[in-house]
């Protein structure tokens, strides 16, 4: 008897509910990770991101041969090619149960039934657990059993149903099989010729744990005062392994809680950042409870009237860094040269390209995913549809983040502006924070850097005449 586990964003052997499922069954377990090129693009997927799930698999590869589980790889273009491919492997392996986690996107949605409902023809059993996230979708709902569309209340609620599950983490499971040796590695197959930061994110579990245990000892305690400001090192940096899966999101409540069922004292830097991780469940919840969100529809369908501007050469100023304004150039130019971007900083750029340039959010939301290294369609959409006001419980359309007092209040000594726009190193810090003290100082100290791509007063006017327009009072 053997059971098929298949990974796709759940990199890892420890509290990782499928394969501790599969290794628990009494059965042989082999595993099988999908390579989906075709579909990749379609989603998106940066090739940064790409080389680090190579990355992560070696590794993952390295941890089952631990246990005696050996990885094959499949390639099946597309998604509705995966479950022919999957069925003919369990059939040449003779297995009998195909264990897989969760995933929540629509299409992942769409293909994960098409397995099962394969496997079934085949009488072949399937298990699927929910292990993406603390609290799955459709787990947290309102008192009518709807979907919530504020995050206050969602919070509450989920506070309340985390204290009555059991949210400990499992440790790595017993070998149901005697260590492999690995002459050729399965994931050698894979060629990927991208790169991406291992510098910043070394690839596989163990890395990923250390990062966690560290920044859980010592930088959660600041981490109200310091997340706000880009050139500090204040928040986790587990996002790209979050998002592949290489940490479970229980792993990381355990590390700030020590497994005990006692939440953080509120307001401390720890309680802040499990909200965090709680964000992380709303937006999965509002990708299932609103599935036009993943179909590229606004969760506010009234804002569907907006006429968004389609300039391209603004737009590709903005995904250059070359809009003049000191922190929005600073931060694209931190997401091209890192694949990440700090959390205040995706606000401010995507607020800009979407109010002051009021170009459409979707075209952001997608040069996001195509270069972002944790990029997720639930909490990209959720950041993208909030700073553009057309989500759940996203700014009010007139409050629109001004991006010289932004860089003021949260990078004041212009040190963060500095490291990625290296050219306005002799501007005296005050002129970071003020266009008209930039310009003069860009003319007198003859620095090539543009002028500012629009006038902030007329950007501002542009979108409170737009929103109006189609009946948003607020
Ligand atoms: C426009 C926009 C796009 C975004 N796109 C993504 C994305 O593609 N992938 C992604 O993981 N996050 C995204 N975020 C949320 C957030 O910016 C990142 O999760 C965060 O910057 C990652 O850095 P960190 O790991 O140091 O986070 P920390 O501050 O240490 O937070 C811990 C973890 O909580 C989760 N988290 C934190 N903030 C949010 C949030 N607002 N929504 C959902 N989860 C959150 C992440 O998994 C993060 O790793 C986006 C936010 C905005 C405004």
């Amino acid at each position: 008897m053997n059971n098929l586990v298949w990974f796709r964003r759940d990199l890892r052997i420890s509290d990782n509910r499928a394969l501790t499922a599969a290794c628990n069954s009494g059965c042989g377990v082999n595993a099988v990770y999908v390579l989906t090129p075709q579909q990749w693009q379609q989603h998106d997927e940066s090739a940064a991101k790409l080389a680090f799930w190579h990355a992560c698999l070696q590794k993952l590869e390295a941890d089952l041969a631990t246990l005696g589980i050996g990885l094959r790889l499949l390639v099946a273009p597309s998604f509705s090619e995966v479950p022919r491919a999957l069925l003919q492997l369990a059939k040449s392996i003779g297995a009998t149960g195909l264990y897989f986690n969760n995933e929540y996107e629509c299409n992942e949605n769409a293909r994960d039934d098409a397995v099962c409902a394969t496997f079934a023809t085949a009488g072949i059993k399937t298990r699927r657990c929910d292990d993406r996230v603390l609290l799955p979708p459709g787990s947290v709902l309102t008192g009518n059993s709807s979907y919530y569309t504020v995050f206050t209340p969602f919070l509450k609620a989920w506070l309340k149903k985390a204290a009555e599950t059991d949210l400990a983490p499992l440790p790595a499971p017993k070998p149901p099989g005697a260590a492999l040796v690995i002459e050729k590695p399965a994931s050698a197959a894979w060629h990927c010729n991208s790169d991406w930061r291992s510098d910043l994110w070394p690839a596989g579990e163990a890395a990923a744990q250390q990062i966690l245990q560290k920044f859980a000892a010592g930088r959660v305690g600041e981490y109200h005062q310091k997340r706000d400001f880009p050139g500090v090192n204040g928040t986790s940096l587990l996002s790209p392994y979050l998002a592949a899966g290489i940490l479970s999101p229980r792993q990381c409540l355990a590390a700030l809680t020590g497994g005990q069922k006692n939440w953080p004292a509120e307001g401390s830097g720890a309680w802040v950042w499990l909200s965090e991780l709680v964000w992380r469940d709303f937006y999965a919840h509002v990708l299932v409870g609103f599935p036009r969100v993943s179909r590229g529809q606004p969760f506010k369908l009234q804002t569907k009237a907006l006429h968004w501007n389609y300039d391209p050469e603004k737009l590709e100023k903005w995904q250059n860094g070359q809009t003049g304004f000191p922190i929005v150039d600073a931060a694209m130019r931190q997401l091209r040269q890192t694949g990440w971007m700090h959390n205040r900083l995706r606000m401010i750029a995507a607020m800009f390209l979407s109010k002051y340039l009021f170009v459409d959010w979707r075209l952001g939301e997608k040069f996001f995913m195509q270069n972002l290294l944790d990029g997720d369609l639930a909490a990209n959409n959720g950041g993208w549809q909030w700073s553009a006001s057309t989500g759940t419980d996203a700014v009010p359309y007139f409050r629109i983040f001004n991006p010289f007092s932004q860089s003021a209040r949260f990078d004041p000594d212009g040190s963060f502006i500095r490291k990625f726009c290296p050219e306005l190193a002799e501007v005296p810090t005050p002129a970071l924070h003020d266009p008209k003290k930039l310009a003069a100082a860009v003319s007198s100290l003859k620095i090539d850097y543009p002028p500012l791509l629009v006038d902030p007063q007329k950007a501002r006017q542009q979108v409170m005449t737009a929103f109006k327009a189609i009946g948003q009072a607020q």
